[in-house]
């Protein structure tokens, strides 16, 4: 039998790309071809956006309590199928089997968030605003809006806007990381064949590039949500400020954590180590650089190395397994060029994952924990996002001084703290210009109810993912004033 291609969602029915392009999509951890994808042409977005602008009618005079029913009903098929789609992820994504239950886990918090949309979605109204006369703010869904989202949280990410998108009443095109689009295709044969949204209501385009700005060119389009690396962020939030879209776009990150002389070493250690080293550091939300303030250096770089040592590498799908590999060869050599320029600009290796074997994992993206020491925050390896499992150890004497390095650094996703003073955690969260933020706690991670995004590099836009502001992205603020003679 031939590998399984890929196939887009549109108007309720499954469609062979007709593009000539595919890529491999493979099993980071074996090297192995799972199936090939279509990098979809600009014709085929546009049959998608012609059904969700369809569609989008209908579903908006659906009342608002049944378009939620239907996310009631995905939250418990997502639940039945939650082993098989975590499974599904770690095949195609490399993480491990608990982070892909962690990021479905995230994607189901979503739609229960989405179905309390008739409360988050009320308006408000103020009588006699002059004598007799009354107004009243009303929410109104605006048509087609669509997500394009990174690789590294395949299940999660598009979960971030479409519950909240559809259940406010839009029709939606969701165009998944090219490089691991399995997960989506999954999702999509359970909203087929178990939830049964009306024809156009939702929809999957698989692709790249082409598709992309397709969908950010497409008059129809209202809206863009987009998440993944910095470059590309900047660029939709530019393109859609000439088409005049709405948009938030989410980029990439280079996250600090401060350890301070009062933390609590045990727990800060493991934090840092899931942090930096969970799903290969591959998260917009990974410990990067660690800067030790004062006398603390010392003991915890000797635990940090320590707890690296004993992390267990290979395949995801194995349950002893702590860390998996990085998402592709292309990827991998990326990390690995930052390492020999982390060794050129003079900081010193502690532990270098670059020669790791893996048995059985020969043909694996993996890069074994690596830790750099006496890293200069005027390094390349301080300043840019590496994206894989290397974290640097930069020594200073103040908070200041790790403020002021947080400071200078062009991403603002997220920083952390670790103290056992309200005073220093104060001072840290007042200063430190970065959105999220962690104390005691090395992952900041996205809440349904809060928003999620950063600042600086790190986003481009002003309503964030997900938390009851998306409402005001996804619908418009209409204002009626009445006098009833
Ligand atoms: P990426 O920017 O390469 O790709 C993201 C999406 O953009 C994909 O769907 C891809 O098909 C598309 N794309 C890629 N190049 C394009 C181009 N030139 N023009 C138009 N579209 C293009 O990102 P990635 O490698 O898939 O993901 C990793 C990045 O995502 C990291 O930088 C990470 O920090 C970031 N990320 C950020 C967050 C966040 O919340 N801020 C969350 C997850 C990942």
């Amino acid at each position: 039998m031939g590998l399984k291609i890929v196939r887009n969602y549109i108007n309720e029915e499954w469609v062979d790309s007709s593009s000539s392009s595919l890529l491999d999509v493979m099993d980071p951890a074996s090297g192995e071809v799972l199936a090939r994808v279509p990098l979809s042409t600009r014709s085929e977005v546009d049959d998608a956006v012609q059904a969700a602008q369809e569609a989008f009618w209908e579903w908006r005079t659906t009342p608002p309590l049944t378009r939620a029913r239907y996310f009631f009903r995905l939250k418990e098929v997502l639940e039945e199928n939650f082993e098989e789609l975590s499974r599904i992820t770690t095949r195609e994504a490399g993480k491990t089997l608990d982070e892909s239950r962690g990021e479905l886990r995230r994607a189901i918090e979503m739609v229960e968030v989405a179905c309390g949309i008739p409360t988050m979605m009320m308006g408000q109204n103020l009588e006699d605003i002059a004598s007799g006369i009354d107004c009243v703010a009303t929410r109104q869904p605006l048509g087609v809006f669509a997500a394009i989202t990174p690789y590294n949280f395949p299940t999660m990410v598009p979960f971030w806007f479409w519950p909240f998108a559809v259940a406010c009443g839009n029709t939606y095109i969701v165009k998944p990381s090219e490089q691991d689009p399995l997960t989506q295709q999954f999702i999509f044969e359970l909203l087929d064949e178990e939830i049964g949204f009306p024809p156009g209501v939702i929809n999957l385009v698989n692709g790249g590039q082409e598709s992309v700005e397709a969908l950010l060119e497409h008059p129809q389009v209202k809206g863009i949500s987009f998440v993944g690396s910095s470059k590309v962020a900047r660029i939709v939030y530019q393109k859609c400020g000439e088409t005049g879209k709405r948009v938030q776009s989410l980029g990439g990150a280079k996250n600090f954590l401060v350890v301070m002389p009062d933390a609590n070493l045990d727990a800060t250690v493991g934090a840092i180590i899931l942090s930096a080293f969970g799903c290969a550091g591959q998260r917009c939300l990974a410990g990067s650089t660690i800067i030790t303030v004062g006398d603390i250096y010392e003991p915890f770089k000797h635990r940090l190395l320590e707890a690296a040592r004993k992390m267990t590498v290979g395949h995801g799908l194995d349950e002893k397994v702590q860390m998996g590999p990085v998402i592709s060869a292309v990827h991998k050599q990326r990390v690995l060029n930052y390492i020999e320029q982390g060794v050129a600009e003079g900081a010193k290796l502690l532990l270098d994952g670059r020669g790791i074997i893996v048995e059985g994992g020969e043909k694996g993206f993996f890069i074994g924990p690596t830790i750099f020491d006496q890293v200069n925050p005027d390094m390349v390896i301080a300043q840019e996002e590496i994206f894989g499992p290397v974290l640097g150890l930069t020594p200073v004497d103040s908070l200041d001084e790790a403020i002021s390095i947080i400071q200078k650094n062009n991403y603002g996703n997220a920083t952390c703290i670790f103290t056992s003073s309200g005073k220093s955690a104060r001072e840290f969260t007042y200063r430190a210009e970065c959105s999220m933020m962690g104390i005691n706690i090395g992952i900041a991670a996205p809440m349904a109810f809060f928003p999620f995004g950063g600042t600086k590099d790190s986003f481009f836009g002003d309503i964030k993912g997900h938390g009851s502001e998306i409402v005001d992205f996804f619908t418009d603020r209409k204002v009626i004033i009445s006098r009833w003679l």
